[in-house]
């Protein structure tokens, strides 16, 4: 399949342009779209057949269900059955933006959507071509991360090019993602909202909004050698990963630098090629093949932006094995750290 590359302007959406793309939703085709998150793999969410093919197209599991992308509010009770008070207070807070929530579904959404759950997953993204695109589309876009199964998430249009060329109808170029990471996404089936995925929205922005909120034991830092499962079925999965094989060192600051550069010499003495993920901070002390500073630990925003963008990099590089500091940090550090531990299959040494 021939995928064709179009380059739209997020200030100023060509309106002919969004309306091109829409139409090929609307016919049950593909489209990789920008988000303010991460690049989306869009097809119409409320075509069965369409969600197959996203299935397909990045080789993801089909019991891994989709988020449903909506613009207007008014569009969420015909796929929602059942939206709770609070629901619509966080939406106000919230929406448009980085924020998934879940509720029970109606019959509108098929289950190849909601991959076989009886609930169905929902965000309004706010970036404008997105909302311009759901638009165009009917109303409702089914999207997962628009990369294959199981790589880090596409933050950048080239990325999407990378791992989607020839296998769906278009690519939108909207420039990178201004977050990074992928939605907070927040369960309201049950008694008191639960956080199955944490990102831009942490912990206790949430509890300011909503009063009780409890994390999902099952992604908590332990839970894997407890044998609690993620109720999230995306978070169950490997994911995120580089091909090299990625090592956390996690302790005091010190020793973790001179951990990491002990581990990184051993590495080179046994001729493989090394990586360091750092901060700011200390990304001048390190000596490897390829050293990346994500960002100051103090404007922790920039180094989850970067995130995924590092490990692709490192990939290109042929790096064989890096070593990353633990980005432990008030305001990000829950989202990076789940993308880090996934992206390193837990792998964490304490300093
Ligand atoms: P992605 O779109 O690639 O960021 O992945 C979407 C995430 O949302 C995955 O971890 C899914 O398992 C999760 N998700 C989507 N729908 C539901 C749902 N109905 N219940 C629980 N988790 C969901
Ligand atoms: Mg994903």
């Amino acid at each position: 399949m021939e995928t064709e590359i179009l380059k739209i302007d997020k200030n100023a959406p060509d309106p002919a342009a969004i309306e091109r793309a829409g139409r090929i939703l609307r016919e049950g085709g593909l489209v990789a779209f920008p988000t303010e998150t991460v690049y989306g793999l869009g097809g119409n969410a409320l075509l069965a057949d369409a969600s197959r093919k996203i299935y397909a197209a990045k080789g993801r599991p089909s019991d891994n269900p989709l988020i449903v992308h909506i613009a207007d509010m008014e569009h969420l009770p015909p796929i929602a059955a059942e939206v709770p008070e609070n629901a619509l207070k966080l939406a106000g807070a919230c929406w448009p933006g980085p924020l998934t929530m879940i509720f029970n579904k109606t019959s509108l959404v098929p289950d190849e959507t909601s991959g076989g759950l009886p609930t169905v997953a929902v965000r309004m993204p706010s970036h404008p071509v997105a909302a311009a695109l759901i638009r165009a589309a009917g109303g409702y876009i089914a999207a997962p991360s628009a990369n294959l199964s199981g790589r880090p998430s596409t933050t950048k249009a080239e990325h999407v090019i990378r791992d989607l060329s020839g296998r769906i109808d278009m690519i939108i170029d909207g420039g990178d993602a201004d977050i990074g990471l992928e939605s907070t996404i927040v369960d309201f089936t049950e008694d008191v909202p639960v956080i199955l995925r944490p990102g831009y929205y942490n912990l206790a922005m949430l509890s300011e909004i909503l009063g009780e909120v409890r994390i999902d034991p099952g992604i908590l830092d332990a839970a894997e050698e407890k044998g609690v499962r993620p109720k999230a079925p995306g978070m169950r999965y490997r994911h995120y990963a580089p091909k090299a094989r990625l090592v956390i060192v996690e302790g005091e600051p010190e020793k973790v630098v001179s951990k990491i550069q002990a581990l990184a010499d051993a590495a080179a003495q046994e001729g493989k090629r090394t990586g360091v993920m750092a901060s700011d901070e200390t990304a001048g002390r390190y000596r490897a093949d390829d050293v990346k500073d994500l960002g100051s630990i103090s404007r922790d925003e920039d180094i989850a932006r970067g995130l995924f963008d590092a490990l692709r990099q490192f990939d290109d590089d042929g790096v064989e094995v890096i070593y990353s500091e633990a980005f432990l940090t008030p305001r990000m550090g829950q989202a990076i750290m789940n993308r880090l531990l996934k992206a390193a299959g837990h792998e964490v040494i304490y300093a």
